[in-house]
């Protein structure tokens, strides 16, 4: 039996994503080749990122305006890569600081521009999403983490702003239906909610391009990529892959109507079962709570311990709080199926009656 797999990212990928995975390893959609073995400019690869980009652009319902990336180098190469491309020297860009990604965000945008941060939850050990700010009219771009993956809360409502909007989505893309239009760019790391590690989805909208006066390395300009449609040099062919196959079973299951319909389901059940029983504590504000990563903890850290191992023992990974965090973490991606979710309530349930 598959293991009841609760881990942050890299994490749980449909089995049928990871059954068609193995076989285009050995012969890929029956030409007697691995996917492994031919070359990235050949129509058999170019067939792969052309379907890939035009279901991020359907599932998303993106106007014409956007284009469509699969980059190296991780959500992380993003912190840098963002501001680089949008930001001079002399000017600012608005970062939330609302957890760990985020302010490793504002320390790379550091580097390149000015930095205004103009909230952060910080205070309250990043507990929620401060929703009350003002953007000066001279503000380049807004930046912010719309799913804290570590901390446990998730942007719910978008900022109404002219400014254009970048957004961390690494660990909610494709989890949920939103005007996707109202970003001018979007970025993910794959290893969460669409796929293996290895490559970062980047969703522009180009007018923002192209504002900058400093040489960029054309390996680090968006619109080199967006010249060579993502081939400007090697890319990450099977990360790439594996992506396409997840879109294809995000669509073929329903799209992002039924992604939040599950993620809904999971979430509540999870939450519900936390706040019913006083030996688990949630500290993350209600309205705030993240709907792909619920953090939470039992106070006593011998009883903590002591429920890892349960849930080792039940086939459970996964559950151990961020490394600098600490307390449990349950993550709810996508391809978790509510089973595991009813699993590790019971869990739960049985653990209070017994230790409470
Ligand atoms: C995991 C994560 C990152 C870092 O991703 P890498 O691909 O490891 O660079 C950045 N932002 C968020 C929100 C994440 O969850």
């Amino acid at each position: 039996m598959r293991k009841h797999n609760f881990n942050s990212g890299p994490s749980v990928l449909p089995k049928e994503v990871l059954e068609q995975a193995s076989e285009a390893i050995i012969n890929f959609n029956g030409i007697n080749l691995s996917l492994l073995e031919i070359g990235h400019r050949t129509n058999w690869f170019v067939d792969v990122i052309e379907e890939s980009k035009l279901l991020v652009k359907e599932l998303m319902q993106l106007n014409n305006n956007y284009e469509v990336l699969f980059l190296h180098g991780g959500a992380t190469t993003q912190f840098m890569q963002v501001p680089l491309n949008l930001l001079n020297e002399n000017e600012t860009a608005a970062y939330c600081d609302n957890g760990i990604w985020g302010s490793k965000a504002i320390s790379e945008a550091k580097i390149f521009g000015k930095v205004n941060v103009i909230a952060s939850s910080k205070d309250q050990n990043y507990n929620y999403i401060p929703k009350s700010f003002t953007l000066p009219d001279n503000t380049k771009y807004l930046h912010l983490t719309s799913n804290n993956t570590v901390e446990g809360t998730q942007w719910h409502q978008f900022p109404e702003t002219t400014i254009p909007i970048v957004a961390d989505m690494s660990s909610d893309i494709f989890s949920r239906q939103l005007n996707f239009n109202q970003f001018q760019l979007i970025y993910a790391g794959a290893q969460k909610n669409m796929g293996a590690a290895g490559v970062s989805l980047v969703v522009i909208d180009k007018n923002i391009l192209g504002k900058v006066s400093r040489q960029i390395s054309p390996i680090l300009d968006y619109r080199k990529h967006i010249e060579a449609a993502s081939l400007l040099n090697t890319p990450p062919v099977f990360a790439i892959y594996v992506a396409l196959l997840t879109l294809r079973w995000i669509k073929k299951e329903g799209g992002l109507a039924e992604m939040e319909n599950r993620a809904n389901k999971k979430s509540s059940l999870l939450y519900n079962t936390i706040d019913s029983l006083p030996l688990f504590e949630c500290a993350i504000k209600k309205e705030d709570r993240s709907k792909m990563n619920a953090v939470f903890c039992i106070k006593e850290e011998v009883l903590q311990n002591k429920f890892l191992e349960e849930c080792k023992e039940e086939g459970m990974i996964g559950v151990k709080g961020y490394r600098t965090v600490g307390g449990l973490r349950v993550s709810m991606y996508n391809a978790l199926s509510l089973e595991s979710v009813e699993a590790i309530t019971m869990l739960m349930k049985n653990f209070a009656n017994k230790y409470s």
